[in-house]
């Protein structure tokens, strides 16, 4: 199944207050008035919205792997009459999570064997991941992290917050710390500003970075003040993650533009997702409205083998297909580079069309969006290439972790 292009999906649109219509504006744009009311149980679903037999058997079993829950701003995304709805697909559990495949894995990323101090992780030479919370405003059914995050998982994350501290002071190659979790923009405006403090006392720690879907799954979430706390802390970058065009609503549009005009520079994380995002007109759309939302797509991820994702993961060739779509076709800031995180720890491992057809010491041919063919040649004095005779090479890669 690929998911198609709604014309209707360009434009952004506010789909308050939906199910919702008895709430006053004051309740509905309170963050935690938002978390409190979060779909979480089969009957708040089933009074809402008509399940499939697999959905509902889904929720059954989601109880002890990863919890369902969907704020209301997000769940008023979801179409009530399309079964395929791209929006339902990402939250609503469905009983394919019960299939598990031998090459599926609890920690696809390898995270845990890299972690010298509970809660962060250590994977790369210079940065490291905090992981601060185990709990997302809802819960993405391809969570990479499904094995601790929402807390019913087969793990538990006990997070040692002075022993990270202590760790990082004591690393002085650690020059980026990447916030995540979970969500860490769940965490109270006070807690999260104690640790980018903390962090911030840190002279060797230059760049800080947040991973969030709070933007998106809890815009209410991002308020001027918290902006404010958030701007002291500069460099200070926030990675989102937005999947398909609708999520990008007329709420989430002013939280990105609140957290730019603060200045923070934002990326966008997507995951690719059969009938989801799985085709080049849906990615088209998307990235385009997160340029217009002030956002640079960054990465598109081949999915992780996470336990029970199958019927969500797209194929690799899907992945170059997109690319391929894009490059050349469309403006060039809003390209992601797609990358499959190498199952086990292997890290970011970009892959692009093939652009390379040839390339030896004295040239290499290229072809470009329009299957042109065309000859660069290398200097004469050039260092010898790595491979020692001609070839051909599948694939220019270049990208970084
Ligand atoms: S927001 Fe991120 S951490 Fe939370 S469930 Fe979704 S993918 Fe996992």
């Amino acid at each position: 199944m690929n998911a198609s292009a709604d014309p209707g999906e360009k434009a952004f649109r506010s789909h308050a207050p939906g199910h919702w219509p008895e709430v006053p504006p004051e309740q509905w744009n309170d963050w935690k008035w938002q978390l409190r009311n979060r779909v979480t149980t089969l009957e708040g679903l089933e009074s809402r919205i008509r399940l499939s037999r697999e959905e509902r058997a889904g929720v059954i079993l989601s109880g002890n792997k990863l919890a369902f829950a969907v704020t209301p701003h997000f769940f008023n995304l979801i179409d009530p009459n399309d079964p395929d709805c791209p929006i339902r697909r990402q939250v609503i559990p469905r009983m394919e999570e019960a299939s598990v495949a031998p090459w599926e894995m609890a920690d696809p990323c390898g995270e845990d064997s890299h972690m010298p101090v509970p809660g962060l992780v250590h994977r790369y030479p210079d940065r490291v991941l905090f992981l601060v919370t185990d709990r997302c405003a809802s819960y993405c059914r391809y969570c990479t992290r499904a094995r601790v995050v929402s807390g019913v998982g087969e793990q538990e994350l006990h997070t040692d917050f002075e022993e990270a501290f202590r760790y990082l002071e004591s690393h002085t190659e650690v020059r980026d710390v990447l916030l995540s979790g979970g969500d860490a923009l769940l965490l109270s405006d006070g807690k999260l500003e104690q640790i980018l403090r903390r962090l911030r006392s840190i002279p060797h720690i230059e760049f800080l970075r947040i991973g969030s879907r709070v933007p998106i799954f809890l815009p209410q979430r991002i308020t001027p003040e918290f902006c404010r706390m958030l701007q002291q802390f500069h460099p200070l970058w926030m990675s989102v993650h937005v999947n398909h065009p609708r999520e990008l609503t007329t709420e989430v549009k002013e939280a990105l533009w609140r957290l730019a005009d603060h200045g923070i520079p934002l990326g966008n994380q997507s995951v690719l997702l059969a009938g989801v995002n799985d085709s080049v007109d849906t990615m088209k759309t998307l990235v385009h409205k997160l340029l217009m939302s002030r956002v640079r797509p960054y990465y598109l991820y081949q999915c992780d083998l996470i336990r029970g994702s199958a019927h969500l993961r797209a194929s690799v060739a899907k992945g170059i297909e997109i690319i391929e779509g894009l490059r050349g076709h469309t403006t060039g800031y809003s390209i992601p580079q797609f990358v499959i995180d190498a199952p086990g720890g292997g890290g970011k491992v970009p892959l692009n069309p093939g652009y390379v057809l040839y390339h030896d010491q004295e040239k290499v041919v290229i072809r470009n969006y329009e299957g042109k063919i065309f000859e660069y040649p290398e200097p004469p004095a050039a260092a010898p290439i790595a491979a020692p005779a001609p070839r051909l090479c599948p694939e220019a890669a270049s990208g970084e972790a």
